[in-house]
């Protein structure tokens, strides 16, 4: 089956065999190519493209003859609210990230303000954690009325820098809030003996990281608890829904109470004259969003290691290439989950290039591709939250001063990797090894021509 034809019979959402082979990385393209090299005009001189829109595929993946059935049954039985097929995604997800327990609730982000709060973190404490994130992050920080502390990251790895978080902590910190951004994991050995040596709590964002493995285990469930986003981006998408994984029974069941209004675990979700022992919002996932979880969850492992595998091979090639650096993963890491493939961009090495043009000649490729994160802790939010009642009766007026908070917060490292970091979406990772020649060569081919694309 030729490039295309295989990247419509996916779109249409046929998988069967062919189509799972290909997810898991074991098809053979047989993809001409039109990447011939040198000579070859760069599109963002008037060149053919590379790829088009189609040849990528299509996120979030709905496979009709897979996925379907358990959708139209729960849509039809009329059990809409939380029921069986919640309770068996939350088996499942349990088990395959390897923890004893598993919530889940609307959204990655409440799944880490639900975990922060019945960890009991909120007025006074300090959660350290890394400046190189989505804002769902440091959000669900300042939604439990804590305070973000930032430690810088390693350029390396764009993961927080174990030696930086040490000196951050002071007599205020209770927890470090991991980030496996860009689904890579941390350096978690070091973490959690930081972590443990000063008697903290860590809890792990693993919203973009599923089934990435460090030390031959999956991320989530090395810290008290992990958390989960299935957001249609993601990398098992739901659209909206998020999960807490944890292996200490009596929080989970706290964070039950906390996700139902207050009613114990076990409460079946249609009563509405039991007891409530405690303060507490409903976010409760539906059964038609578990029903597409489950449909989701089925590709999840093959889909995670052609990823792994596509990006390790992209990675081989690019490191070759003068002014890319690729994302480097620490030693105990076994498995990235990739959510995003990142490199470093030098312009100096191709001739003066800025990073917005390099952008722009890969997008005329076909490639999707951004710049990633912009410098977050400075936004108006911070101040925002610092500005608040709660804020002034819990923190010291220093603490509050934000010219200070930021000179205090300056994560210099972060600041370099915000504009100089490049993007490429996780679906692309889901292409041909033959793709990912595809993209050395059209970085090479934009390197031989960059001076005439500079102009
Ligand atoms: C997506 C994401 C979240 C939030 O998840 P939502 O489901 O979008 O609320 C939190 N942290 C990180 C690192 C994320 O990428």
């Amino acid at each position: 089956m030729g490039h295309t034809s295989r990247r419509k019979f996916l779109r249409q959402g046929s998988l069967g065999a062919a189509g799972f082979l290909f997810a898991s990385g074991l098809a053979n393209s047989s993809f001409a190519g039109t990447f011939s090299g040198e000579g070859r005009t760069p599109a963002i001189l008037g060149g053919r493209p590379v790829w088009s829109d189609t040849d990528w595929v299509k996120w979030p993946m709905w496979v009709q003859s897979e996925d379907e059935k358990i959708l139209i049954d729960s849509v039809r039985s009329g059990v809409w609210s939380r029921n069986k097929l919640v309770d068996s995604f939350e088996g499942k997800w349990a088990e395959v990230v390897g923890a004893k327990r598993c919530l889940t609730v609307v959204n990655g982000t409440n799944a880490l303000i639900t975990a922060i709060g019945q960890l009991d973190i909120g007025p006074g404490d300090e959660v350290i954690t890394t400046p190189y994130t989505f804002i769902a992050s440091v959000q669900a920080i300042l939604a439990n009325h804590a305070m973000p502390v930032f430690a810088d990251i390693d350029p390396a790895t764009y993961q927080i820098d174990p030696e930086k978080l040490e000196s951050k902590i002071t007599k205020r910190t209770k927890a470090i809030l991991v980030v496996h951004i860009l689904g890579l994991p941390a350096d978690m050995d070091r973490i959690m003996a930081i972590a443990q040596k000063h008697n903290l709590l860590v809890i792990e964002d693993a919203c973009q990281a599923h089934l990435a493995e460090y030390g031959n285990k999956k991320v989530g469930s090395i810290g008290k608890a992990g958390c989960f986003s299935f957001q249609n981006s993601k990398n098992l998408p739901i659209g909206e829904g998020g999960a807490i994984v944890s292996d200490d029974e009596q929080f989970i069941d706290k964070c039950f109470a906390a996700h139902n209004l207050g009613y114990a675990y076990g409460t079946s979700t249609g009563a509405v004259a039991g007891d409530s022992f405690m303060k507490a919002s409903k976010i409760r996932l539906t059964e038609y969003a578990a029903a597409i979880g489950l449909a989701q969850l089925k590709r999840l492992e093959a889909q995670t290691i052609t990823r792994d595998e596509n990006a390790r091979y992209l990675s081989s090639m690019l490191k070759d290439i003068d002014g890319v650096t690729p994302i480097k993963l620490y030693d105990k890491v076994n498995r990235g989950a990739f959510h995003l493939y990142s490199f470093r961009y030098r312009p100096e090495s191709f001739a003066g290039l800025s990073r917005q043009k390099f952008l722009e000649a890969l997008r005329k490729e076909g490639l999707p591709c951004s710049g990633g994160y912009k410098v977050m802790h400075t936004q108006e939010f911070m101040k925002d939250a610092f500005a608040s009642r709660i804020y002034k009766s819990f923190y010291t007026k220093k603490m509050l001063d934000f010219d200070d908070y930021l000179r205090r917060n300056s994560c210099p490292e972060n600041e370099a990797l915000c504009k100089d970091a490049v993007w490429l979406t996780q679906n692309v990772l889901l292409g041909s090894r033959r793709d990912m020649e595809g993209i050395a060569e059209a970085i090479r081919n934009i390197s031989r021509n960059a001076d005439r694309i500079k102009d």
